[in-house]
């Protein structure tokens, strides 16, 4: 199993600055072959001129977030097939920002989830404790209620090529703090025990102020199969250190 490096631009990046991002990494994936698989989510804004620069390139594409309807009056909403058709292959749900800024009920979340899985799209779903949570010594508890309401009823029909799970927790996002490797080690192995040995292939994936200083000890830590990245991925060699720390 790859590990996966995701790249989270969030709502970063005009058209030219973007396209020049996306073409530096597929350029140096394509003269260095990493292990790692490599995902961009760019603002929707910028889809299709990435899909383009990346055609051909072990580079993939993902969506920040989709609709749980597949079409209709939604204004300012993007469906899962509409991602598909823009070239994506995943698609993150349920981050942080869209459940704490947008309100988003693990509900929700599970509704997007299986709208992607219907469009052929693969979801990194995002789950993460915020701050007094963990003060609290509830993070795990927290992490497997999310799980649970986020995921369907007893795991029914989902496949472990359906889905990625990332450990953020909300206080470790931008904030330039983050759990110890051991903490993360811990987290991950009770995903792994909600998810079940049927689907013991998914990959969790670590997020939350990833940065080429800390990646080694963070991405190959035990049960770590990757990372999503916000800030760090704005910058091309700090992505690309982070992807090849990851081993
Ligand atoms: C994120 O928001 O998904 C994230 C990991 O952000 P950052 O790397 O900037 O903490």
């Amino acid at each position: 199993m790859h590990k996966l490096v995701a790249a989270n631009w969030k709502m970063n990046g005009l058209k030219e600055a973007g396209v020049d991002l996306a073409r530096g990494l597929a350029m140096r994936a394509a003269s260095e072959k990493l292990n790692s698989e490599l995902v961009i989510c760019p603002p929707a804004t910028l889809l299709i001129s990435v899909a383009e620069v990346l055609r051909g390139s072990p580079v993939h594409l993902g969506g920040q977030d989709c609709h749980a309807e597949e079409k209709g009056a939604h204004t300012g909403d993007i469906s899962a097939a509409m991602l598909k058709d823009a070239g994506c292959r995943y698609v993150i749900l349920g981050h942080s920002e869209r459940r704490i800024v947008h309100h988003e009920s693990d509900a929700e979340v599970r509704a997007k989830l299986a709208a992607a899985r219907l469009a052929g799209l693969a979801a990194i779903l995002c789950v993460g404790e915020n701050e007094d949570q963990r003060k609290s010594g509830e993070t795990l508890a927290v992490i497997e209620r999310q799980l649970t309401n986020s995921l369907p009823t007893g795991l029914a029909g989902l496949n472990a090529s359906d889905l990625s799970i990332a450990y953020e927790p909300v206080w470790a996002i931008g904030s330039g703090h983050t759990p110890t490797a051991a903490e993360v080690t811990r987290v991950h192995a009770r995903i792994r025990q909600v998810l079940g040995s049927r689907l013991r292939e998914v990959r969790i994936l670590y997020g939350g102020s990833v940065k080429p200083q800390n990646a080694h000890e963070l991405l190959t830590a035990p049960e770590v199969d990757g990372a999503l990245v916000g800030g760090a991925s704005l910058i091309l060699d700090d992505f690309w250190a982070i992807a090849r720390a990851c081993g």
